[in-house]
């Protein structure tokens, strides 16, 4: 088979680039016509990613042309054989063409409703996040849900599904191999598979499932030429050493535990993708002049015993030993689960590294938001995690009788409660990163008939500037006693967290941003509105964090969390550009 290459793209004549396109992008020529102009493409990603750009400039009325030229899924045009080379043989990796009565029933019902909803075909890769096709009930599970979508959410995701159909098109036209991708999504996989519940994914901490997750990961650790160890937290660590054993350590990781029915990708992405180079740096016998320690954590999720990172506060020396006698759910205390599991809790404090042996800190993790998402990239640097403070609110006032008592001779809690909503939402709502979320918001034994007497509450206000934070926190503290006086309101408040922000390293942020400009991408910086290990690590060394897009809006700590094998790619492709670079520092 003769394939087209790059080179080819970019110096034949735009008809001819035109016509090699043509398959990729359905029945609309006016994509590579546009994306000709803006030749040459440094890399298949960039032109992967010029060719989005033209759709995404263009008008509504091209977006929807673009859309209502695909196929419907197993629709009439498939039946009567009327789809393109490139759709027939995609329908049919997935079994669309052997769908049972009953499954073509379903789907012909889905696309017309579908179609009436929204006026334009349902579309999805079919092929999957891995390119190997998805199963038709995983298909026909997809197009219910993606039925209750808005209109404009279900446009945008039909576009995305549009650019994922184009990009197998192009790995199949300029045949493309990815070196790492397909490897991490099929780890993900397995580990995906060891769980403590049967139908989801839950890995808790030092459960039978948390266990065979780290041997699993020490295996594949070994087969990579790792020397590795799991310490007596239950941190799984590998070494791809460095040809001087007094060399410095660069680390990187992420947790291995999970939240309850969790995805397979939080966290597990950024230990599998370090795994996946340190076996490729291996087999070409390229050694590097630092050592690379790879940290699958045991605990960042705080699932059972309520209380987090304990993987990385052994590491930066700060786990707290009165911790050990902590209970979980089943009253078990964690230094009966650690000897359970096989693990001395007096050997922790040895795990706490020397900042001085310490190069720095790198850790790739899903980003568990739409931002990437919804720019269209794969990758983006983390400038920094923002601080948060978390407050539980319970608010008094009297329950009384929802018939006999007069609404200005009332103590109602709970409407002191959404004031208080509002108030939060008002006083964060458009600075920047500050966000403010009431999450948890009850009235104990409330009635139908009865006045609230008692309202309890949540508050989470994160920033990535702490001051923003504290002044923001000031503010609603405030707000909320004048609220509960002018109301006649009792209030108690607790403190639960205060966790400043992490500043990512510059010099490792741009090191990072080098190494996607590398490979042809534009950098693009992001925060973290979520809390990970980096944050720990942050106290001993400097971090930097790579996010990786999630599909699905950008879905996490659920089982519709998912990324494409293409996108694990080209965050492998960075990291490993970054540990290149990062040799001028050892
Ligand atoms: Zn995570």
């Amino acid at each position: 088979m003769n394939t087209i290459t790059l080179p080819h793209l970019n110096t034949c004549p735009p008809a001819a680039f035109v016509a090699a396109l043509q398959g990729v992008y359905e029945h609309s020529p006016w994509i590579a016509e546009r994306a000709a102009a803006m030749r040459p493409f440094a890399s298949v990603a960039a032109l992967k990613q010029a060719l989005q750009a033209v759709v995404m400039t263009s008008s509504k009325e091209e977006q929807l042309t673009l859309l209502r030229a695909h196929p419907e899924l197993a629709g009439k045009a498939a039946i009567a054989g009327a789809l393109t080379v490139e759709s027939t043989g995609e329908q049919a990796a997935s079994g669309l063409d052997r769908c049972s009565l009953d499954e073509y029933a379903r789907l012909q019902e889905l696309n017309t409703r579908y179609g009436e909803k929204f006026g334009f075909p349902f579309i999805l890769a079919v092929k999957g996040p891995t390119g190997r096709g998805l199963t038709r009930a995983a298909i026909i599970a997809t197009f219910a849900r993606r039925l209750e979508n808005s209109l404009d959410a279900e446009m945008a995701e039909c576009l995305r599904q549009v650019h994922r159909i184009a990009e197998i098109r192009l790995n199949v036209l300029l045949a493309v191999e990815l070196r790492f991708g397909p490897q991490v999504m099929d780890w993900a996989e397995t580990l995906g598979a060891i769980s403590d519940s049967v139908d989801d994914l839950t890995c808790a901490y030092m459960t039978p499932a948390h266990t065979r997750t780290a041997m699993q990961l020490a295996d594949w650790m070994r087969a990579a030429g790792m020397i590795v160890h799991i310490d007596a937290v239950g941190n799984v660590v590998g070494r791809y050493a460095a040809a001087q054993p007094e060399a410095h350590v660069l680390m990187t990781g992420s947790h291995y535990d999970t939240v309850r029915n969790g995805g397979k990708y939080d966290g597990r992405l950024g230990i599998l993708l370090p795994i996946a180079l340190a076996a490729h740096l291996n087999e070409r016998g390229e050694r590097l002049p630092f050592h690379l320690d790879v940290v699958g954590f045991a605990e960042e999720e705080g699932v059972r015993f309520r209380s987090t990172f304990l993987g990385s506060s052994a590491i930066t020396g700060r786990f707290d030993a009165a911790l050990l006698e902590q209970r979980d759910g089943d009253g078990v205390t964690m230094r009966d689960a650690l000897l359970g599991a096989g693990h001395d809790p007096l050997m922790i404090p040895a795990i706490a590294r020397d900042p001085a042996s310490l190069l720095g800190f790198v850790e790739v993790h899903i980003e568990q938001g739409p931002v990437l998402l919804e720019r269209g990239l794969p990758v983006g640097v983390v400038t920094a995690i923002a601080g948060s403070s978390r407050y539980l609110v319970d608010l008094s006032g009297v329950a009384s009788h929802a018939g006999t008592t007069p609404m200005d001779m009332r103590r109602d809690a709970a409407a002191a409660a959404a004031e208080i909503v509002l108030l939060v939402e008002g006083r964060c709502g458009g600075r920047g990163s500050l966000v403010g979320t009431v999450g948890q918001l009850e009235v104990p034994s409330g009635s139908v008939n009865v006045i609230p007497g008692r309202c309890r509450l949540s508050l989470d206000i994160r920033a990535a500037v702490d001051a923003e934070r504290l002044a923001a926190v000031d503010d609603i503290l405030a707000g909320i006693t004048a609220i509960c006086a002018r109301r006649g309101i009792g209030q108690q408040l607790w403190k639960l967290v205060e966790a400043d922000a992490a500043p990512c390293s510059p010099r490792l942020m741009d090191t990072l941003g080098a190494a996607i400009e590398d490979t042809g991408l534009p950098r693009f910086d992001l925060l973290s509105g979520a809390g990970h290990d980096a944050m720990e690590i942050a106290r001993i060394t400097e971090v930097a964090m790579l996010f990786v897009r999630c599909g699905n809006g950008g879905i996490s700590h659920n089982p519709l969390e998912t990324m494409t094998a293409d996108d694990a790619e080209v965050a492998g492709e960075v990291l490993l550009g970054f540990l290149r670079r990062i040799q001028a520092y050892a």
